[in-house]
């Protein structure tokens, strides 16, 4: 966690009233409240007092449901402007009848009686949650950045390089309703309609609409350090930008980019071009380099004790490249879904210690069988069809959501 006070900013907005219905699946308001351990929140800034005293009827020895409202507001004013502004909070209310919640901006919401928490996500500057029901409990009101959208235990995120030979793939992710990245080699990309076994720009468009994420892999796919230019990372974004400009996604940001080969030579020089203006890049994603940082594609995003930082896995620290297994389409011993498979088993127990994981992988053209047998796994143990506990979706924004959480600033403003 680190120090957010100088992002201090109170920002309150008008509130339309958008009322989304929880369903109140909770005991009786005269139940014991349940104590459940609190999660410490030193991000949320309580700027009322935090316990007001109770309305007549809204204690816990009265029947008569109560209705309490919390206010938060969510400061994005220290981001960059991002493709996905979604942030969870996790809000302690212990035992209630009936959860809404009222935000300005797109927001989903559930409450789990059991622990007495609801989850909110959302795209909004300000929330209400209305409770109705509630009793009396120590911590009413905490509220704490949830360590992955939606409340998930951990993330998985694939991307797919090189323009070609990609359909079959994309249909694989595409099957469980789930998206990933393309990194794009501009030169390759092919006009509207041709036939081809690269992806055209009609394609790319329409993928981008279904929300895929397009990322940079620059213009001519250089791997020679000696060859290596700006240039070929500035026409690589261009061709892209061009190509969202005429999507019903105008306001893409390209803010990923891949070094070809993995070349670690990109990495210093993507940081001059961002700290120059030269590239809407955010973060490079080839975190290969000759000595410090070697390809840590798991990593944990959140953990309660220490994280042994041992192969292939590192803290998350926004300014630093984030790592992708391209094991995942070896034919190797050891290697190849299996590996995958074993990882993201390996994450998911650690998940239940208190360590939460981003795992990140990556394939080139005709891997759709191995990306058919990863992802399967993953939706019948962890997905839909089992734990429902991961959370699929492109780098661009599981990095998006981590930043949002290291940066925007959420304030509790009042409780009436
Ligand atoms: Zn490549």
């Amino acid at each position: 966690m680190r120090g957010v006070m100088r992002w201090m900013v109170w920002l309150v907005v008008a509130l339309a009233a958008l009322l989304v219905g929880c369903k109140g699946t909770a005991g009786d308001e005269t139940a014991a409240p349940e104590r459940t351990a609190l999660p410490a929140a030193p991000r949320v800034a309580a700027t009322a007092a935090a316990t007001v005293a109770p309305s007549p009827t809204a204690t816990a020895t009265m029947a008569a449901p109560s209705e309490r409202r919390l206010r938060y507001t969510i400061d994005r004013s220290a981001l960059p402007p991002l493709n996905y502004p979604a942030l969870t909070l996790r809000i302690f209310v212990g035992a209630v009848h009936e959860v809404a919640v009222a935000a300005e901006g797109a927001t989903d919401h559930w409450y789990d009686p059991e622990s007495g928490w609801v989850t909110v996500t959302t795209e909004a500057s300000e929330v209400e949650v209305i409770l109705q029901g509630t009793v009396e409990t120590d911590g009413f009101g905490q509220a704490a950045l949830a360590p992955l959208k939606g409340g998930k235990a951990w993330a998985w995120s694939h991307s797919m390089d090189d323009n070609g030979n990609l359909r079959a793939a994309i249909a694989v992710l595409e099957q469980f309703g789930w998206r990933g990245t393309l990194y794009l080699v501009a030169d390759w990309i092919t006009p509207e309609g041709t036939d081809s076994y690269l992806l055209d720009e009609g394609e790319l468009r329409t993928l981008l609409e279904k929300g895929w994420a397009l990322g940079n892999h620059t213009r001519d796919h250089q791997c020679d350090p000696e060859q290596i230019d700006r240039q070929t990372v500035i026409d690589g974004e261009e061709r892209l930008r061009a190509i969202a400009a005429s999507s019903t996604r105008p306001g893409y940001r390209l803010s990923s980019f891949a070094a070809p080969c993995m070349e670690w030579t990109y990495d210093p020089l993507l940081r001059e071009m961002m700290a120059a203006g030269q590239t809407e890049a955010l973060f490079n994603e080839a975190d290969k380099r000759d000595d410090g940082y070697q390809n840590y594609y798991r990593i944990v995003v959140a953990a309660e004790g220490e994280v042994e930082e041992d192969w292939r896995t590192v803290r998350f620290d926004p300014a630093l490249p984030v790592g992708r297994n391209f094991d995942f389409e070896s034919a190797e011993e050891g290697k190849g879904p299996q590996m995958v498979k074993a990882h993201v088993d390996d994450i998911s127990a650690l998940a239940r210690q208190g360590a939460h994981f981003w795992y990140n992988t990556a394939s080139h053209g005709s891997g759709e069988e191995r990306l058919l047998e990863v992802a399967t796994h993953i939706y019948t143990n962890y997905g839909p069809e089992g734990t429902d506990e991961v959370w699929v979706a492109p780098a661009e924004e599981i990095y998006s959501y981590l930043l949002l959480r290291e940066l925007a600033v959420v304030t509790r403003i009042n409780e009436r």
